[in-house]
């Protein structure tokens, strides 16, 4: 019998052909500090009762599972259910992973935890496990960045992080994650990089999916007391594939659930214009591993564009390069005016309003729940509340005061 896709990875780390560790020496034996330090806590019964411990009564899991019956009923065709990580401390599923990193890194005995943040999200997260486990942080992000989510810093700043502003390159994500890593190896003492998705070399994407694999297995039980059977179709935004793994996980040994993985569209699919990594790309190498990347013809990455900066990386984790191989998955992609028209549908409809990421998967289920049958089941993942969205997309959309007034 083949071996689950849940088994993955290998001990070398790798899912099929992907993953593994693309580092220099040095960072390799750091990894498998962790990694080893991993497989320990892993078959400890008390670490994992902490962390189901903290995400119930800290973070408010288990996240609903609510039947939008108002979308379903305007869309005239399956059922539709939210999977509503919006709701956890924080706004988004990033908090499941970020506590989990926080009690590995404690267990460790590590001090610090560090990593490098774009829009922000991920680091006010990890910030946030930091000031609730006991661990120092320093979270590293473009002077770009820096001033265009301000109050992101800010808030890592009020949960006692340190914020170092990037000047290096063009000042955006990708130049904030090599400041890291070179500081990290320049300086390795004490310190826990944290990830903000299942990306980078093994056994980061690995480590992120077993503690973001709760999104699926509590949508398992609540569907079934819901409806008394397993969903038909699964479908959520992938940035590296955190949100997305994390519902798909639980279900990938059940043939008949189809799987669907919505990338960013952006402006369209010119190169450069999008961020549609396991569409559009080819299997190359960045950040420590091997995966499907948006490159140009020397391997290098390609610029990539989309309205949602949680989607906007030229790569995507090694996880769903192979289930894209495997044919486990179906990928598609939405673009940035469909994402802000299903942003907009949903607010009105349900009074949900969601990350603009997340509604580049609402965007897909409202395209395909009008072909399918009543007695079919969507779970769409809501992966984080669009507050953080909500003055660019006013600008976006002409809703500025000037126009309110008349
Ligand atoms: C970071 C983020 C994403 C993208 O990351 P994945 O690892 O692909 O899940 C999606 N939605 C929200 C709300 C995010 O904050």
């Amino acid at each position: 019998m083949k071996k689950s896709l849940k088994s993955l990875p290998d001990e070398t780390g790798y899912f099929g052909k992907y993953g593994g560790q693309f580092v220099p020496s040095e960072l390799k034996l750091l990894l498998d500090e962790v990694a080893k330090a991993y497989e320990v806590a892993k078959a400890d019964p008390n670490f994992w009762s902490e962390y189901y411990y903290l995400l119930k009564n800290y973070a408010g899991r288990p996240s609903p599972l609510y039947y939008a019956k108002n979308l379903s009923q305007k869309l005239k065709g399956a059922k539709i259910y939210l999977k509503r990580e919006d709701l956890n401390h924080t706004g988004s599923h990033k908090i499941n992973h970020t506590i989990g990193e926080a009690l590995l890194a404690k267990r460790m005995g590590k001090t610090k935890l560090m990593a490098e943040t774009g829009a922000g999200q991920h680091g006010v997260a990890l910030a946030t496990a930091a000031a609730l486990v006991g661990l120092e942080c320093e979270i590293h992000m473009g002077e770009v960045d820096v001033v265009r989510q301000h109050s992101n810093v800010v808030r890592m700043q009020l949960l006692g992080a340190k914020v170092v502003t990037v000047k290096t390159g063009s000042r955006c994500l990708k130049d904030a994650v090599d400041d890291v890593l070179g500081t990290f190896i320049k300086n390795p003492e004490g310190i826990f990089l944290g990830t903000g998705s299942t990306v980078g070399p093994h056994p980061f994407p690995m480590i992120v999916r077993d503690f973001q694999k709760i999104i699926g297995e509590e949508v398992r039980m609540q569907i079934l007391e819901q409806e008394r059977r397993i969903p038909d179709y699964l479908v959520a935004c992938v940035g590296g594939g955190s949100n997305a793994i994390g519902l798909f996980n639980e279900f990938l040994d059940d043939a008949q659930v189809k799987m669907i993985a919505v990338e960013a569209g952006g402006k369209n699919s010119e190169p450069g214009n999008h961020a549609a990594t396991l569409s559009l790309g080819k299997p190359g190498k960045i950040h420590g591993m091997f995966t499907y990347l948006l490159q140009d013809k020397n391997g290098d990455p390609l610029p990539v564009e989309s309205i949602a900066a949680g989607l906007d990386y030229p790569g995507v984790g090694p996880i769903f390069s192979n289930l894209k191989d495997e044919g486990r998955i179906i990928c598609e992609s939405i673009n940035d005016e469909e994402a802000l028209g299903a942003f907009q549908v949903l607010a009105k409809t349900e009074g949900i309003i969601p990350a603009i990421e997340s509604s580049h998967a609402v965007a897909h289920a409202i395209k395909i729940a009008p072909k399918l049958g009543p007695e079919q089941i969507v779970v769409v993942n809501i992966s984080g509340r669009g507050d953080k969205d909500i003055d660019f997309i006013a600008d976006r959309l002409g809703l500025s005061q000037d126009n309110n007034a008349n």
